[in-house]
């Protein structure tokens, strides 16, 4: 009896400009039924929390950004301070079902556009429907930071960058950036 070799997954973050068809530029799949409690989801949402909690600025990953083409973000336990532990990490297929016509501009940054950042205009509070890692499906109703988190993921999914439609970007150099968080 031979097992089923799990496809491998990459770890590392992609950037913009790093390959040819960017996987950062196509829409990506939908996750399907008998993906849910596979060895192979779980070897990418693992690596999706690994490639994430190397980095100290993140507050969320969408799977393009590790090169793997599926409908899924995760989210640090950084972005939900107190509450970590109750809230949800993981959103695979996540879909807006609400939102608020109210929007703001914030200032937005991205893992895989070192080191740009920009402000953007997004809603204030969005409903997400979503399923987790078993293909239980919840929603999600969120306003401030987590809205705009979701609506920066759901981007990333749909081959879009915060850079796209972003305004007064600036380019930093990464100690720069390093220096200012200290
Ligand atoms: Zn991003």
């Amino acid at each position: 009896m031979t097992t089923k070799k799990v496809q491998k997954v990459p770890t590392s973050i992609i950037q913009i400009d790093d390959v040819p068809d960017n996987p950062l530029r196509a829409i990506a799949r939908e996750v399907t039924e008998d993906e849910y409690n596979s060895p192979y989801l779980s070897e990418v949402l693992k690596n999706m929390h690994k490639a994430l909690a190397r980095e100290k600025d993140g507050v969320a990953l969408a799977a393009p950004q590790i090169g793997v083409s599926l409908r899924i973000f995760v989210v640090s336990p950084n972005a939900y301070p107190e509450t970590a532990k109750s809230k949800p990490l993981v959103f695979i297929n996540p879909k807006i079902i609400k939102a608020s016509k109210k929007t703001a501009v914030m200032q937005e940054g991205c893992l895989s556009v070192r080191w740009i950042y920009g402000k953007t205009k997004r809603v204030i509070s969005a409903t997400i429907e979503s399923y987790d890692e078993n293909g239980k499906k919840f929603t999600y109703g969120a306003s401030g930071l987590i809205a705009h988190i979701f609506q920066h993921e759901i981007d990333h999914l749909d081959g879009i960058l915060f850079v796209d439609h972003g305004f007064d970007l600036e380019e930093f150099t990464e100690e720069e950036v390093r220096n200012a968080a200290k």
